[in-house]
Formats: structure tokens, sequence, C-alpha cells
């Protein structure tokens, strides 16, 4: 059972639950709490590089991630206007030899079902819903998390997961709002059977356009279709998961090759994501509170990493905390570790967006540089993220 002296994790996203997992596995009491009435997750995909693999192998949830994902056989950059192949990356025994662990395509509603299962098989971590707070403060040796019906939690330690958003952040850095992007993300996922045959593929494919791409993928063993389509609007400054203006998304994909006008039609009703990132900053710890996955590190979704290096703090974080058993201590070590990798992950993702969305002379230096990259080193140039921590 949870002590009366608890980690206490804001958030039950993926990165919360991740971090609740890890913690009980090194033995630490944990009372995490979601201000959602229920835990769960959005309908969309997500994909895992191997780095991420590794780490559900650490969790002892590899089997289960295993078990609903989808292996695809190659990561393809497509042109959207021309239609035309400008690079495949085999995800080949090859790669899985490189990297040790496959990639993987998830459900997201799946992969947090499966982490939120083996919380709680864990008795050490408590997990409450319908629990916001609205602040945090901190003593020498206690932090308190204020709920906003007044109640007041106690615990050891408090891990701000609480998303891009973060109220968490607000209180321990308070640097703002994350950076408007002007990109906005349209999600939907289908039924395979839906998806016209000379259509479906079962690798990740990417058509990249003038401001603008679309990206599919298989789900759950095969059975379902993921898309989404990523354009360049500064119509909204702030939304997740609401429903899309499915005319504006037609009116900048207008001019797309066939293939993909036909995938954007089959979906009547779109979600939408406004993306917000963040500069990356060196310190995110503040005695006994820091912060973690999006809440420390916003990034832009083109090298499809966010998640994962949520998972990967949350792995960091516990394992410091089991080698320092003074929070303070382990939580600059858990910061510092992460601060330069997880920089490079969002700065990165800025740059392949450009790449994505290059139109003119740059779409064409694009496809000069992509032509003819040999696959060994196409593959290496991935290996600081997948080779994992
Ligand atoms: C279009 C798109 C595609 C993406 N694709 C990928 C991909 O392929 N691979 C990948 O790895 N990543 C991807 N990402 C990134 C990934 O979704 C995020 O990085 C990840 O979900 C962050 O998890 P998190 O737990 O840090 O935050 P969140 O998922 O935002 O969870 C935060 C939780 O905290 C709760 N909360 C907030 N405030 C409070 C409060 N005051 N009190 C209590 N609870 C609170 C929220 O309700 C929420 O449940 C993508 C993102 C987008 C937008």
């Amino acid at each position: 059972m949870p002590t009366d002296d608890p980690i206490i994790v804001i958030g039950g996203g993926i990165g919360g639950m991740s971090t609740a997992l890890a913690l009980a596995k090194t033995g630490r009491s944990v009372h995490l709490v979601e201000q959602a009435a229920e835990f769960g997750e959005v309908g969309a995909g997500l994909q895992v590089g191997p780095n991420v693999m590794r780490m559900f192998d650490r969790l002892g949830v590899l089997d289960a991630v295993t078990e609903i994902a989808f292996f695809p056989e190659n990561l393809i950059l497509r042109d959207a206007m021309d239609g035309s192949e400008v690079y495949r990356l085999p995800l080949d025994a090859a790669f899985r030899e490189r990297f040790s662990y496959p990639y993987a395509t998830i459900h997201r509603a799946d992969l947090h079902a499966v982490l939120t299962e083996a919380c709680r098989a864990q008795p050490q971590v408590r997990l409450q819903t319908g629990c916001k707070i609205v602040s945090v403060e901190q003593t020498p040796d206690r932090v308190h998390a204020h709920t906003d019906e007044g109640q007041v939690l106690t615990g050891t330690a408090l891990i701000g997961a609480d998303g891009v958003w973060s109220g968490v952040r607000g209180i321990v850095l308070g640097d703002g709002e994350p950076r408007i992007t002007g990109h906005v993300a349209y999600r939907a996922v289908l039924p395979m059977t839906e998806v016209p045959e000379h259509l479906r593929s079962n690798s990740v494919v990417l058509w990249a356009g003038p401001d603008l791409h679309m990206a599919h993928y298989p789900l759950r063993r095969g059975e379902l279709f993921n898309m989404g389509a990523i354009f360049h609007s500064h119509r909204f400054q702030r939304g997740a998961n609401v429903f899309g203006d499915t005319e504006e998304l037609h009116e900048h994909f207008s001019g797309v090759c066939e293939q993909v006008d036909t995938l954007l039609g089959k979906i009547d009703e779109w979600r939408m994501w406004v993306q917000r990132d963040r500069d990356p900053v060196d310190r995110w710890s503040f005695g006994r509170i820091t912060l973690l996955g999006d809440a420390a590190h916003p990034t832009l979704q083109y090298l499809a990493q966010g998640a994962g290096m949520a998972i990967e703090d949350a792995w960091t974080l516990a394992e410091r905390l089991a080698q320092s058993p003074d929070v303070p201590t382990a939580f600059h070590e858990y910061e510092q570790r992460r601060v330069v990798r997880t920089g490079r992950v969002t700065l990165m993702s800025r740059l392949y967006g450009e790449l994505y969305h290059a139109s003119g002379v740059a779409r064409s230096v694009r496809r000069e540089m992509l032509d003819g990259w040999p696959v060994e080193a196409a593959r290496e140039s991935f290996s600081w993220i997948y080779n994992g921590i």
C-alpha cells in the first residue's frame, strides 16, 4: 500500500503513467492524480522507435505492447504533389539488429491501457481521477499540492507530468506560454477495411508537400489505419482534440496527388491539435519539484519522439532516485541527463518539419540530398535517437 509520504505525480498521460510505473518498480510509493474524470488517451496512433521499445522492456510491458502493436516494414517519404517516392528506410532485420529492438506503431489508448494496468498491478501506486491540482509548494522536506476542491495532498516529492500547458511549470519556472508554431495537426483513425486496397500500406508513409504533409500507418496488428494531416495555419492559437475544419484542411491540400486526395476524402470528421513547443531550457527541477514529458520539453512531432522522451524521462528519473535517495540531488541529476537529449529532439524536430514541408528550390534540394543516400548511412543518422539511453 502507498505510504503516507508518497511521490506525487500530477498528470495521468503517457508520461505520468510511465513515471508511476518506473517509480513503483524501484520500490517507491506513488500517488498519481489526473484531472479528467477517467484515465485514457485520444483516439490516434503513436510511432515508437527502438529507444522506446527498450524502455517498455525495462518497465516490464514489452510483451503486452508487442501483442497490440503493429510493426511497419519501412519508413517511406513520398512527394505529396507528384506522388513519387523520395526515400525508403527499411525497418528490417538489419534495422532491428542495429538498434536491438524493432520500430512499432501503437494506438495511444492501447498503450495507455497497458501502462495503467501495469500500474494497477503495483500495490504501492495509488491512481486518482477527477483531481485537478491548482497550486504546489514545498518546504525543505515536504511538498504540498492543492486541489481545486480545497484538499491538500502531501508527499516527499512532486513531478509535474501535466503536459504542454503545465500548471506546475507555470509555478516553478514561470516562463510563459508555449511557443506558437503556426502548425496544426488533424488526426483520424479508420478500420483498415475502409481503406481502398490499392492505398493500403504496411509502412509508415509520409507524403511531404509545401507547408504540409500527410502521414499514415497501420495500428493494432493492422486492423486500423491511422492518418495525420499537418499544415501551417495561424487561424487558431490553442486547441487539442477538438473538431477540425475539414474545409480548411482540403483548401490547404488542394493540388496534392490523387492518392493523398483520396485518402483525405475518406474522413468526414477530423480531430485537431494546435501545435505548440518551447525553446529548450537547461533547468526544470527546483528542490523537490520537477517536470517531465511535455511539461518539461514540449516538441513538434516531426521526429515522432515526444511520448518517447516522456517515457525515457520516467525511467531516468526513477533510476536517479534509486541511486541518490536525496530527492533534490536525484532530480537535478535526472534533469541534467535529459536536457541535451530532449533539447536535441526539440530542435531537430523543427528541422525535420522544414524538410518535410519544403517548397520550391528547397523541395528540389530535398530530393537531391536523399537521392541515392545509402540505407546504412540513413539508418545511422538516427542512431543518436534509436540507440536510446
Ligand atoms: C499530432 C501529434 C502526433 C504525435 N506523434 C507522436 C509519435 O508518433 N510518437 C511520440 O513519441 N510522440 C508523439 N507525439 C507527442 C506526444 O503525444 C506527447 O509528447 C505525449 O503525449 C506527452 O505526454 P505527457 O504525459 O507528457 O503529456 P500529456 O499527454 O499532455 O498528459 C498530461 C496529463 O496531465 C493532466 N493534467 C494537466 N493539468 C493537470 C492538473 N492541473 N491536475 C491534474 N491533472 C492535470 C492532463 O489531463 C493529461 O492527462 C505527437 C503529438 C502530436 C500532437
